[in-house]
């Protein structure tokens, strides 16, 4: 029989086959899915079309490869020996696509997450990390609602006094 599939969906359909996606990205949503958590994904419309967004909680997640968005210091961050300039240039840009991106997005009044890859692939790791981004996510929501919980160095003085309905603190 042909084989009518491309290696992607080769891949995809393997992996349902096994009964998960291994995919790093996948991987997270399902796991902030779990965690009760509604998001849309690959939205093209805002900069870098982040992987996860979470509206409710204005906060976008990527989920970079280490090679790709050049992870410093990575074992997975490693030029390959031929045309080194080339890639070092090439990941130079990617890397200062992301910030660029970053930037837009914050000032759209976003928050943005990065996730590398390698957190995720490793299983030691993933436990840990998917953790610390479930907190991380919440923790952000549990800050703009409550202003009392704000550090002391926190600039908020240039913004009104926050009210909270007939609620008074
Ligand atoms: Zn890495």
């Amino acid at each position: 029989m042909a084989d009518v599939m491309t290696p992607e969906q080769r891949s995809r359909c393997m992996a349902a086959i096994k009964g998960k996606d291994t995919k790093p990205e996948m991987i997270v949503r399902k796991f902030l899915f779990s965690r009760g958590l509604r998001y849309r994904v690959n939205n093209r419309k805002l900069p870098g079309s982040p992987d996860i967004v979470l509206k409710n909680y204005k906060t976008v997640v990527f989920i970079d490869g280490c090679f790709w968005h050049g992870h410093e210091g990575c074992k997975y961050y490693r030029l390959p020996k031929t045309n080194v300039n080339f890639w070092r240039q090439k990941i130079a840009l990617n890397i200062a696509r992301d910030y660029a991106n970053g930037v837009d997005l914050r000032l759209a009044g976003w928050r943005v997450i990065r996730v590398w890859e390698c957190d995720i692939k490793t299983k030691a790791k993933r436990d840990e990390t998917l953790e610390q981004l479930y907190q991380e996510i919440v923790r952000i929501e549990h800050k703009s609602r409550h202003y009392e919980s704000t550090p002391d160095n926190m600039p908020i003085a240039a913004e009104p006094s926050p009210t909270y309905g007939d609620n008074k603190i």
